[in-house]
């Protein structure tokens, strides 16, 4: 792979995107843009998109294009992407799509692939369920799938505080599921039209899916 190298994850919620994200920007030295996690970072600092996004976010709703849209523009031009990007959760409609076309044209950067984890909806609740992350380093945990090694020591700072999200849980989840089925999978035979669109299994555990992402990047 040539860098720089830009990519889109787009899958449902628990489909393994912020892990293959992390995957891809430890190995190549792209950057991961988590607009979910740039959301979480204004609620936690309580500023004014903090509040606005907050509620939306907690009842499992998008947060408006507006907010996104800008949020992006500004993140792609820092100079940790200039390796090349992930985006991971963003687009999520086709205005931040066409938005997001226009703006990689001003830019003058190209987009190399969009990946699509497709996961049965019914294992995504198991995901999410047992989904936690390291409160100091951000390391992303599954109870049962990637237990830390050593019981409430994280495997990667040694930190021992660990964070759960607010919106993972069962009733977010189906207007998350609802949200993803309207307004984020009708975007994609966008990228497919343009011979973009590669989709992985991401039913297969973790290590395979990093092997069939790899593999398709060449
Ligand atoms: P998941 O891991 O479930 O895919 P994210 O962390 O990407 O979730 O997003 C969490 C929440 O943040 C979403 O449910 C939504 O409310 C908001 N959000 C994140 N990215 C976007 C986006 N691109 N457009 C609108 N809302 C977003
Ligand atoms: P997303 O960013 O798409 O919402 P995550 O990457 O946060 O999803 O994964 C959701 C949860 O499922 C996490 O707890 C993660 O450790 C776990 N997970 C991710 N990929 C897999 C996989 N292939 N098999 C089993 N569990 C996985
Ligand atoms: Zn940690």
């Amino acid at each position: 792979m040539k860098t720089p190298f830009n990519l889109i994850l787009v899958g449902p919620p628990g489909a393994g995107k912020g892990t293959q994200a992390k995957r891809l920007q430890d190995r190549y030295g792209l950057c991961q843009i988590s607009t979910g996690d740039m959301l979480r970072a204004e609620v936690n600092s309580g500023s004014l998109i903090g509040q606005q996004a907050r509620a939306i976010m907690e009842s499992g709703g998008l947060v408006s294009d507006e907010i996104v849209i800008a949020m992006l523009e500004s993140r792609v031009q820092q100079p940790d992407c200039a390796r090349g990007f992930i985006l991971d959760g963003f687009p999520r409609t086709a205005r931040q799509a066409a938005a997001l076309d226009a703006m990689l044209a001003h830019l003058g950067l190209r987009l190399d692939a969009v990946i699509e984890l497709k996961v049965d909806e019914a294992v995504l609740i198991d995901r999410i369920s047992g989904r936690f992350t390291c409160a100091k380093c951000g390391a992303g945990y599954h109870d049962t799938y990637k237990p830390t090694r050593v019981a409430g020591v994280c495997d990667v700072c040694g930190g021992s505080e660990f964070k759960r999200r607010a919106d993972d849980n069962r009733e977010t989840m189906v207007a998350r599921l609802a949200a993803y089925r309207a307004d984020t999978a009708p975007i994609l035979p966008h990228y497919a039209a343009q011979g973009r669109l590669y989709a992985v299994d991401g039913m297969a555990d973790m290590d395979h899916v990093a092997g069939a992402i790899e593999l398709l990047l060449g």
